[in-house]
């Protein structure tokens, strides 16, 4: 998800290449745009001021690891400490009980507990073989009960009937008995909602929870819910021993900063995600997708694994032995060059460790315009066939014409990119494979 976080830390991490250390000076400006990207995705403030100082913390004074650059070094913190916040490892449902093994599921009307209950109905008879029982105890809303039945079916588990004139309680009870004595492995339990939280209805599902002793209790959560999500929480934990969350409705356009607000809150791991309406729109929840979902970081991460992964050496080799063996350096390897130059982050960090008869323009340049110039020339290459890409010197007017149509740019763009071909083919010439080999491996550093 690209996001303007992104284009700011990419901007930062820019401005503090080539520093050693991350001080306590260059670390305040991108605490400041993680700070903002939190809030704006939602995460209650004192969940965010938390974090920053974690962060903070566990930033300041570090030595740059291999060859990261501070700024990157910084970015893969940030996203470390967000996914450990989140959760570590995969928090699978807890079935330890003697069967049956019974799970509440507690939160907000509209939360949705009851679709909830049945994608686990779903997922427990699927993915660990388990015979399911469901039951509905809100006796409030008899269109609840009959919901519960129609998306239980679905999901190929088993339902038991309740009745609006029972005590919750009781219908739970008679539930246990009964998946007891037909040896169910599971029973599902889905409670009445609540549109906001109500005493009288917290003392009832307390009461529930006394009586059937659940292995689980699941806290349901809107992700949309932003900073509501914080009270909600707050609120549901005090009532109950929750064991675990499920965050549904990540597939809306929330950032999903309820995840971290929630998890901080309550101390519980976030067991699933709900990711449709749908009865198989449930997921195992992973901490680390969900980080990089949060700060819109996506492309960051991404950028910090291929900088610290450096260029592609074997390319880099094959290109040298090409340009040793007097093979000459076609528009094939010109097109490999640019897109090295894209995977090493960029082309300022390219530009920075070009040898000085390339880089001295390379100050004065726009580099978005740069970046953009980039692809317009992989366009233009990818426009000539096999052989003209072999053969520069084919590249006659009617050629570049057609070229420059296939590419959608001007005749004299072409012009230009075989004026640049033949200056770096000169370039290559005169540094010789080991020279080659030699800056490859600077600028992989
Ligand atoms: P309950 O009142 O807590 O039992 O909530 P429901 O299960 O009735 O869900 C409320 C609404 O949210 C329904 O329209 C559901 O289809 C919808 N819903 C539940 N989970 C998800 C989800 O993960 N994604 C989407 N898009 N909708 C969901």
């Amino acid at each position: 998800m690209a996001s303007a976080l992104t284009e700011k830390l990419t901007r930062l991490v820019k401005e503090m290449r080539g520093q050693a250390r991350i001080t306590e000076a260059n670390v305040q400006d991108m605490l400041r745009e993680v700070r903002m990207a939190l809030l704006e995705a939602d995460v209650a403030l004192p969940v965010v001021r938390d974090f920053v100082a974690r962060v903070k913390d566990k930033a300041l004074g570090q030595e740059v690891m291999g060859s990261l650059k501070p700024g990157q070094t910084l970015v893969g913190i940030v996203n470390k400490e967000l996914a450990a916040t989140m959760g570590e490892g995969v928090a699978d449902i807890n079935l330890a009980a003697q069967p049956p093994a019974v799970i509440l599921m507690a939160g907000l009307q509209g939360a949705g507990k009851t679709t909830t209950t049945a994608k686990l109905a779903k997922h427990l008879i699927e993915k660990r073989k388990k015979k399911v029982l469901t039951v509905s105890g809100d006796v409030y809303r008899p269109a609840a009960i009959e919901q519960l039945k129609t998306v239980t079916k679905q999901a190929g588990a088993e339902w038991f009937p309740s009745t609006p004139d029972q005590k919750p309680r009781d219908i739970a009870l008679a539930a246990l008995d009964h998946a007891r004595r037909h040896y169910f492995d599971v029973l599902l339990v889905d409670t009445a909602g609540r549109l906001a939280v109500d005493e009288v209805l917290m003392q009832e599902i307390r009461d529930l929870h006394a009586a059937i002793k659940p292995v689980e209790t699941l806290f349901v959560v809107d992700a949309m819910q932003g900073q509501d999500a914080v009270n909600t929480a707050r609120a549901f934990k005090e009532a109950l021993p929750l064991t675990g969350i499920v965050l549904t409705k990540l597939d809306g356009d929330s950032r999903g900063g309820a995840a971290l607000s929630v998890r901080q809150i309550t101390g519980a791991p976030i067991k699933f995600a709900g990711v449709s309406e749908k009865i198989d729109g449930l997921e195992v929840f992973d901490a680390e997708r969900h980080a990089g979902r949060i700060l819109g970081m996506g492309d960051i991460v991404a950028l910090v694994e291929q900088v610290s992964a450096g260029v592609d050496m074997e390319a880099a080799q094959k290109l040298a032995a090409k340009v040793k063996s007097g093979d000459g350096f076609d528009l094939n390897d010109f097109l490999g060059q640019l897109q090295q130059m894209k995977q090493m982050g960029g082309l300022s960090s390219f530009m920075d460790k070009l040898p000085s008869e390339l880089s001295a323009k390379a100050g004065q340049v726009d580099l978005d315009r740069a970046e953009r110039d980039v692809r317009r020339k992989e366009g233009i290459i990818c426009s000539m066939t096999a052989l003209e890409r072999r053969k520069p010197e084919l590249i006659k007017a009617t050629r570049k014409k057609r070229i420059a149509a296939g590419a959608g740019v001007q005749v004299q763009e072409v012009n230009r990119l075989l004026k640049e071909f033949e200056q770096m083919q000169e370039m290559m010439k005169k540094m010789k494979g080991g020279g080659l080999m030699k800056m490859m491996k600077k600028m992989g550093g």
